[in-house]
């Protein structure tokens, strides 16, 4: 049996210590070891990179406290429009959805459309009619209410501006969640999924359910999903460059995600962070922010979870 693991993130920005409560800091870790604990017990039992990823996620949007799922933001109109997507290295088929709404776990669709459809990517109503005919229960819109989240929107609500999840410096923080995996058979999968932004102009789609740009795996190099402003990630192909890095230039994963994170990214301005695995378990979790919200778990035993910069 190869070398498993796993990495999740809840997302990244400027998480100031000082505006984290150590009840708000438990909770968070919590409900990141459990979502950690979920994925890694399937690979532990033999299931797939994909089936672990889609459950690390589905437990990370079941949690208010992350901006996908029941946690997500408000647009400007008041309501959610969720993204997300998800990639098996090994076949290369992916799937993604985009602007859903009353869908509990938007991953699982993104899972439908890779495995049920002949598409990679539905989007609004064509996504969520696939999700009728696959008899999806529609939660309402109580469901996604979240007085924090609310009270986010009020602060920037008739404006022009739009700002990434809960932030404390206005614009720079963000909750998306994302798992990566690496199974015994050293396959690889990727899964993201997302709220997008607060006050977000309706129809507005970020990185996270863009293939290349928030999520991408590949057994030949790596299994990565991305977190920050979406719109950098997917004008700098975040997700694929990491491949190409390795594929093309032969970099170590690490190398190559310190290089986008620290260097590609930033030359263009945007900010976030990255988790991802390659086929011999090897993780990586660079963010250029102050803190991102991030757990790893390998077969030798070493487990991992953090909010800040060490
Ligand atoms: N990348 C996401 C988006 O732009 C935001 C985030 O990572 O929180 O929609």
């Amino acid at each position: 049996m190869k070398k498993i693991a796993l990495a999740i993130h809840g997302g990244a920005g400027t998480l100031v210590k000082g505006m984290m409560t150590p009840e708000k800091e438990s909770l968070y870790k919590e409900v990141l070891e459990s979502a950690l604990h979920m994925g890694y017990h399937l690979l532990k039992s033999g299931f797939s990179a994909v089936d672990a990823v889609e459950a690390s996620v589905k437990a990370l949007e079941d949690s208010h406290l992350f901006n996908a799922g029941k946690g997500s933001v408000f647009t400007s109109e008041g309501k959610h429009e969720m993204d997300a997507s998800i990639m098996d290295g090994k076949t290369l088929k992916a799937g993604a959805v985009s602007l859903v709404s009353g869908i509990k776990n938007p991953i699982s669709l993104a899972r439908d459309v890779m495995e049920k459809s002949e598409h990679v990517f539905l989007a609004s109503k064509g996504a969520m009619q696939f999700a009728e005919k696959l008899k999806y229960h529609f939660e309402d819109e109580n469901y996604f209410y979240d007085e924090f989240r609310y009270q986010q929107w009020q602060e920037i609500r008739g404006t022009e501006s739009f700002k990434l999840d809960h932030s404390v410096k206005k614009d720079s923080k963000f909750g998306t969640v994302g798992a990566v995996a690496c199974d015994s058979s050293g396959n690889l999968a990727a899964a993201t999924s997302t709220g997008g932004m607060t006050n977000k102009q309706f129809g507005r789609v970020g990185d996270s359910p863009m293939i290349g740009a928030g999520n991408y795996a590949n057994n030949k190099t790596c299994a990565v999903s991305c977190t920050g402003s979406g719109e950098y990630f997917i004008r700098g192909v975040v997700a694929y460059d990491l491949s190409c890095l390795m594929e093309y230039k032969n970099l170590s994963l690490k190398d190559a995600a310190k290089e986008l994170i620290h260097n590609r990214l930033l030359n263009i301005g945007g900010d976030g962070g990255l988790i991802a695995v390659d086929a011999h378990g090897n993780i990586t979790m660079p963010f250029n922010t102050e803190g991102m919200y991030r757990a790893s778990k390998e077969s030798d035993g070493a487990e991992q979870i953090s909010i800040y910069a060490n």
